[in-house]
């Protein structure tokens, strides 16, 4: 098995090192977040342990940037911070564990071990049209490089959207599929959402990808 570390302090990763080639593992070690990107991109590995603490790209976009680039081994975070947000944020961006600094080592190889036999685990293909994407793995949207804060509600919306594009939705078929069944508003709870919705992915980007089909719904332009 051959693990990516990723650690810019050369104490903590000649320790990390050893201790993992003691227990079998090959050990590439890179020191800075591009050289982990290149890395990861450019040699094969069966897991990524990978501190937030970095010089250049802190971790989290590190993470980013190995998903984007298409690989999907698993990847253990070190994070110094035992702060709820920053464990959301590295699952958010793909991290599929986080273990907090100090930790013992046996925690890790433990950890590691646990993540290994999980195995690479390809996320489902980001939606997108156009230049609009929605990651249901990540929760993350954006339009172009930008990332979008949507609320869980016109996550779900927007995400049924992009899994029919270029259909007309009733608002019937949007409040079944968006909304749970106990919900017996009227159908103009529709017509808020998607108003919110065009307020963040469309107006401050001059677009107009929901499109309203007169007497019938919505429409989302494939792009
Ligand atoms: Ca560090």
């Amino acid at each position: 098995m051959r693990v990516l570390v990723v650690e810019d302090s050369p104490k903590t990763a000649s320790l990390l090192k050893r201790g993992l080639e003691e227990e079998g593992y090959a050990v590439d070690v890179a020191a800075s977040g591009k050289d982990a990107v290149w890395m990861a991109a450019e040699y094969p590995n069966d897991a990524i342990v990978l501190d937030v603490g970095l010089p250049d790209l802190d971790g989290f976009e590190v993470c980013r940037q190995i998903r984007e680039g298409g690989t999907w081994s698993p990847i253990l975070m070190l994070t110094a911070l035992d702060a709820v947000h920053d464990r959301v944020r590295g699952l958010d961006v793909g991290a599929d564990d986080y273990l907090t600094k100090p930790f013992a080592f046996t925690e890790l190889t433990a950890r590691l071990r646990a993540l290994i036999r999980r195995g690479a685990a390809e996320r489902p293909a980001v939606l997108a049209a156009g230049d609009l994407t929605l990651d249901p793995s990540t929760r993350v949207v954006r339009r172009g490089d930008i990332a979008i804060d949507l609320t869980a509600k016109e996550f779900s919306l927007l995400e049924f959207f992009l899994r029919h594009p270029g259909e007309v939705l009733t608002r019937m078929r949007l409040i079944e599929h968006v909304w749970d069944f106990a919900y017996d508003g009227g159908s103009n709870v529709v017509d808020v959402y998607v108003k919110y919705l065009r307020e963040k992915i469309d107006r401050p980007f001059g677009a107009n990808s929901i499109r309203t089909v007169r007497g019938a719904g919505y429409r989302l332009d494939a792009g």
